[in-house]
Parts: structure tokens; sequence; C-alpha cells
């Protein structure tokens, strides 16, 4: 068998190694509740103090701004609902985009459907990027919260959050954004992108999976939504996971020491892929847009070929690939991002995201634009047209 070529980083990343070694004494002798007051506990509190400093420092914000929670899709949902249910004497709308996680989506649907909140669902032009005319006229005396992702996880697509945040500004409307998919490949200075609250999931930049950041800009109207001790603030009960806070604290630092070197890098690597697969593919269409975008994301669509086939013909060759979103794969309905875009469903069911990181070289991109081409000619052939 063929070394293994992972090209999927937006889904998940491997834990780095000094990542590992910075967790596992707290997986052993340095076992202590936060809350504890004896020696054992003030270590592990100590371990988290220093986990939200470092967070905090990567992005340039207050450590007590930071909350510690168990995922991404946990940190959009205290964001959105947080607010929502904060804000409510204030007002029942929020604007969020077509494209964004499902974890936000979802959120939004169900305030919708449960409590009375309005929801805008904001267009996005062909390559993904929202419209800011839209966003202005979508503004109403009821809008309370802005929801738009910094950076698409099937397309890559970059969003213009600075500018919706001077939108913004002037209106008194919090503005969230997920940023799970940009956590170790863009620069993340809440100051400079203007946000009141941001989210980071630890395994899309070598941490483990199962810890995420919430990001609250200080003076952020924000109520729990679980209930229970008076862990970060009040803002979120439950025992702190020290060991995965200290691991996504670690990897962050790491993630922003190495941010310009790896960006150049992956870059690089990125556009060789795309060119090589453009040149090599008939009929193959680069989706999101051609440059503000990750800088380790590619993501195409091919006429005439079904993903999920795609898939499974890559896996053969022990390239790892997906064809969007991992939380819709193993469906064959097509993205809600590329229908957004204006994909016709038979091309958007035709997706590919190659997804770059640390262990990935040219050589390996060679290996992919080697087999990729052939592979899709071979499905074509027993596809019948649609
Ligand atoms: N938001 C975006 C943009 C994502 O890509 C993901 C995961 O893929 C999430 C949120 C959810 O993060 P988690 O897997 O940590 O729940």
């Amino acid at each position: 068998m063929s070394e293994q070529i992972y090209l999927d980083h937006a889904a998940t990343t491997p834990v780095r190694p000094e990542v590992v070694e910075a967790m596992l004494p707290f997986f052993g002798s340095r076992y202590g509740n936060p809350s504890s007051i004896y020696g054992l506990g003030r270590d592990a509190r100590e371990a988290i103090d220093w986990a939200r400093d470092t967070v905090a420092r990567v992005l340039h914000c207050r450590p007590a701004e930071i909350v510690f929670t168990s995922c991404g899709t946990e940190s959009d949902n205290l964001a959105i609902k947080g607010v929502a249910f904060a804000l409510r004497d204030r007002g029942n709308h929020i604007i969020t985009t077509q494209i964004e996680h499902h974890a936000v989506l979802h959120a939004c649907e169900w305030l919708e459907r449960y409590f009375g909140f309005e929801v805008t669902y904001l267009p996005v032009d062909s390559t993904g990027l929202v419209d800011l005319q839209a966003l202005e006229r979508a503004l109403t005396d009821h809008t309370i919260l802005v929801s738009v992702m910094l950076a698409n996880n099937e397309v890559g697509t970059i969003q213009p959050i600075r500018a919706i945040a001077d939108l913004l500004r002037r209106r008194g409307i919090y503005l969230h954004t997920d940023a799970v998919q940009a956590g170790g490949t863009l620069e993340l200075d809440v100051n400079r992108l203007g946000v009141d609250l941001l989210s980071l999931s630890g395994h899309k930049f070598y941490a483990p999976k199962g810890v995420g950041v919430l990001y609250v800009r200080q003076g952020t109207p924000l109520l729990p939504i679980q209930q229970g001790g008076g862990q970060e603030r009040g803002r979120r009960a439950g025992t702190e996971n020290v060991p995965y806070i200290v691991g996504l604290a670690r990897a962050l630092e790491l993630a922003a020491e190495e941010l310009p070197s790896t960006t150049q890098r992956l870059r690089g690597l990125r556009d060789r892929l795309i060119a090589g697969v453009l040149e090599r593919v008939p009929g193959a269409r680069l989706t999101g847009h051609p440059t503000e975008r990750l800088p380790n994301s590619a993501s195409f669509v091919f006429e005439g070929v079904e993903g999920e086939a795609l898939l499974l013909s890559l896996d053969q060759h022990n390239i790892c690939a997906s064809t969007g979103s991992a939380c819709t794969s193993g469906s064959l309905e097509a993205s809600h991002v590329l229908k957004a875009m204006g994909l016709p469903v038979s091309l958007a069911q035709g997706s590919l995201r190659l997804t770059l990181g640390r262990d990935n070289d040219a050589d390996q991109i060679e290996r992919t634009l080697e087999v990729l081409p052939g592979a899709i000619e071979r499905l074509r052939a027993v596809t019948p047209v649609r």
C-alpha cells in the first residue's frame, strides 16, 4: 500500500507531539480539580491560568474574556443563544449567512422555532462572499446579533469581518464570528477583526477533539446556557478539562509562532494543487474565492462525477479527502454552501475538498495530481451523464 496522504485537515488534525507532551502530566500526577483549594487543585488552577493567558495573548484580548468549552459547536451555541437570551428584551432579530456551519445554522433555527426569534439568512455571491449591502439592508431596530463565519469550512472563502464590524459598531449590534477553520491558519486578533465573540475548536489546529474556546469581549451580555458550578466566571459551568485546555493553549501558541512560515508554505502547495487540478482535469471548477481563501484550502466541483464515489476511489490510493464538510459526508444531499453559491445541484454533488496541513509536502501534492485525473476519468466512464 502506498504512503497515506492526508488532505482533510479541515475535518480534523492529528495531535502534535509537543501538545501530547504538555497534556500528559495532567492525566497523571497533576490530576487536581482546579476548584480545590489544596496544592494539587491550585496546581491545576495555575495550569488553566497559563492556558487562558496564552490563548488571550494569541487573540490579543484579556484572559478574563476567554471561556473554555467542549468544542467549536458548543462555542457557537453559547455565543448565539447566550447573546440572544441576554438581549431578548432589547430585540429578537439575528442575522447570519446561508453558508454557516450547522452549529450556527441549527442554533439559529432552534431560536426561531422554539423562542420566537427572527433570523435573516444572508445570501452569498458565487465565490461565497457575503453581500455587505444585503447585510446593511437586513439590519433593523430589533437586530441584536450578527454571526458571520471568518472562513468557510467547505470552500475556504474568508469573509470581510472587519467591514462587517464597522457597519455594526455604531449601531451597538454584537458580532460573533465562527473562526473554527481559521484557527492555526489565519491571524486572530479580535481587535483588528472588531468582533465581540469568536469561536475556536482545538482539533482543527493539532490539539485534541473535544475542547474549544469562546472569546467574549468584556461587556458583551451573555446568559450561560448550562447551569451548574461557577466555572469560567459563571459563563460555562462544569469542571474544567485541564489536560485538554492545556493542550489547546500549547497548540495555539505553537500555531501562532509558526504562522508566517506555515502560511507561506501551505499557500505554495495549495496553489500548485489548484493549478494542477484545473490544468489536468477537464471540466474542473474551483469553488470559493480565488484569492480570499484559507491558505490550506482547495475545493472543486467536477462535472459528471459523484463526490462520494470520488472519495472512495481516492481512498483506494490511500488519499484522505472530503466532499466538503465532514458532517454531511455520508449523505448524498448537495452541500448547502455550494447551493447558496448558486451551483446547480448536479454540479454541487461532484465536490471535492482538499485541505492541507503540517505533514503535507510537494511530493504528496504531485502524487495526488497523478492519481486524481485518472480517478475522475474512470468514474465519468461508468457514470451516466446527468
Ligand atoms: N464551525 C466550523 C466552521 C467547523 O468547520 C466546525 C467543524 O468542522 C465546527 C464549527 C464545529 O466544531 P467542533 O467539531 O469542535 O464541534
